[in-house]
């Protein structure tokens, strides 16, 4: 079963080391507002391997706060 964590987790490694925020996550995941990108981010950014910042996500390019997962 794939899960929308394990989703936007698997979205986050393949950018990695570049960050992406939390819409982008959402618009590129066609996540519900329910599903919202947010909680799980918040939720991997106390896990090992990620971290939460604020800065200019990869993709749309915006200063707000991003996650990304730190280097292997
Ligand atoms: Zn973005």
């Amino acid at each position: 079963m794939t899960t929308v964590l394990s989703q936007v987790r698997a979205l986050i490694e393949r950018l990695a080391p570049e960050p992406i925020c939390d819409d982008c996550i959402t618009q590129r995941l066609g996540l519900s507002v329910r599903q919202h990108a947010n909680h799980k981010t918040r939720e991997l950014a106390g896990m090992n391997g990620f971290e939460r910042q604020i800065g200019p996500c990869a993709l749309c390019g915006s200063q707000k706060k991003v996650i990304r997962a730190k280097g292997r």
